[in-house]
């Protein structure tokens, strides 16, 4: 026990050094083992749960023992042929920089509590604007994720909204407000909806929009639904990069229609954002800027560990609203940025600095590099999967995701069939351990996403991956 508790560098070295070794070994071998997770629950259950001991066990036992029992359960979503959900891997800046904000260990609540913590965000912040195309004079906050970005931009829409009408809701709360709505895609990620639970407005507030094949709000549906209750509060939620197609909706001429209808105009950018940091996909967002709340993650196709996402929020006097808070025991900052005052949360991770690591490593050039490579790995893989017989393509890429199915080759076959076959081929590849991909169901039919988002995916990985499918499809 003494010696655990001394805080001297042979307290830390050990450690440290030991993590280092089975991070290295960890990355280096990531294209060796199987991607997916081979261990089963009860194994895996078995080997974590031991008797909480009594006394303490050194560091580096504890380590080695980690290490050895997650073993095949580490799934290799850090490595280049992990393509399930929107899931992204870490840059070496990045992860190199999230252990020294853990090192650090920092309450990035406020600038007098980490000072270095509270400028980097500052800074990373305005750079994300510019880089992303959002309006300079846009709030921001760095938050757990997507999910945490809606809540911390619908909380400052509430609040905007419910002021015009004289209501203060940080103060009254929601008992007896003007009654408002949400007019959502339809499609949309369920993180919406959570939001609009946790912030009391509750789901039956909700309405969907019709959309098109691809999933993008029809104008004439939105122009509609605005028409039909001019009184109404109204938050308008639009989607850069569908969750399934990877489409987005018409910023150009939807903003200014809801706008014209004083709404408010939330766009969930978790990865579609990213197109505008690149020149060659930067027309997908075209009008985009016009919002008034912009939500991404930078834990996704920023290449960042997880635990980090990103809030922008063109009324900053809304957003410091809903969010700020003063306290007697705290000492505020009147020049430097406190980060309480943007936050949800009270104290807090660092999250600036992989983001502001992440940002500096690539550069302008080197995040469009990574967006227009992952757009390019998505179409090569999904035309030379299409390509294939038996394969057909649901959903071409228009960034990177896309959806294909596989058929049931059997004369007779039905669309149950298909989905059945779908869910085994997927199976079957994830069982070969080369590369991971989930299913959804998109329009009644079983489906494959793919989604490129890591910065590892190699066209090597790309070729393994195809090769792989390939295989499956000749054994069935
Ligand atoms: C991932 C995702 C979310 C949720 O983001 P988290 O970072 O997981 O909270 C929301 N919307 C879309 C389109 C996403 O891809």
């Amino acid at each position: 026990m003494d010696t655990l508790f001394r805080m001297t560098e042979t307290a830390f070295r050990p450690a440290l050094e030991k993590a280092l070794q089975i991070a290295l070994s960890y990355l280096n071998d990531l294209d060796r083992k199987p991607v997916s997770s081979p261990v089963d629950l009860a194994t895996l259950r078995r080997r974590l749960a031991k008797g909480l001991g009594e006394s303490s066990l050194p560091t580096e036992a504890v380590l080695d023992q980690l290490a050895k029992d997650v073993e095949g359960a580490i799934i290799g979503s850090a490595g280049g042929r992990f393509f399930g959900w929107v899931v992204g891997g870490s840059f070496p800046a990045a992860l190199a920089a999230d252990w020294l904000t853990s090192t650090w260990d920092q309450n990035a609540a406020l600038y007098s509590c980490g000072p270095a913590a509270a400028v980097v965000e500052e800074v990373a912040g305005s750079w994300l604007k510019e880089i992303l195309g959002l309006p300079s004079e846009a709030s921001f906050a760095f938050v757990t994720g997507t999910q945490m970005s809606h809540f911390t931009c619908l909380a400052a829409a509430r609040h905007a909204l419910l002021d015009r009408r004289g209501w203060n809701v940080e103060e009254k709360g929601l008992f007896g407000a003007p009654p408002f709505r949400v007019l959502c895609n339809g499609e949309r990620h369920g993180s919406i909806e959570r939001a609009v639970r946790y912030l009391g407005i509750g789901q039956s507030q909700m309405l969907n929009l019709a959309t098109d094949a691809m999933s993008r709000v029809i104008p004439g549906a939105l122009e509609q639904a605005l028409r039909d209750d001019p009184s109404s509060l109204t938050i308008v939620v639009l989607q850069a990069g569908d969750i399934s197609t990877g489409a987005f909706d018409d910023f150009h001429q939807l903003i200014p229609l809801a706008k014209q209808h004083s709404a408010w105009v939330h766009v969930d950018g978790a990865f579609g954002l990213w197109a505008g940091a690149s020149p060659q996909y930067r027309a997908l967002v075209k009008g985009v800027e016009q919002a008034d709340s912009w939500t991404t993650d930078g834990h996704k196709w920023l290449n960042v560990p997880y635990d980090c996402g990103y809030a922008f929020v063109s009324d900053a006097k809304a957003h410091r609203d809903s969010m700020s808070h003063r306290a007697v025991y705290l000492t505020h900052d009147d020049q430097a940025r406190d980060q309480i005052d943007w936050n949800p949360e009270w104290s807090r991770r660092a999250r600036g600095f992989p983001t502001y690591a992440a940002l500096r490593q690539l550069g302008r050039q080197g995040i469009a590099d990574l967006i227009n490579r992952c757009c390019c790995h998505t179409k090569t893989l999904v035309s030379r999967l299409a390509a294939l017989p038996g394969v057909e393509l649901l959903s071409p890429p228009v960034l990177n995701q896309a959806m294909v199915r596989f058929l049931d080759r059997k004369l007779d076959s039905s669309d149950r069939d298909h989905d059945r076959k779908t869910d085994e081929v997927i199976s079957a590849v994830a069982a070969s351990g080369e590369a991971f991909f989930t299913p959804t169901t998109w329009h009644n039919k079983r489906a494959m996403r793919v989604s490129i988002c890591n910065w590892r995916t190699s066209g090597e990985d790309i070729e393994r991956t195809f090769n792989a499918f390939a295989h499956v499809l000749t054994q069935r």
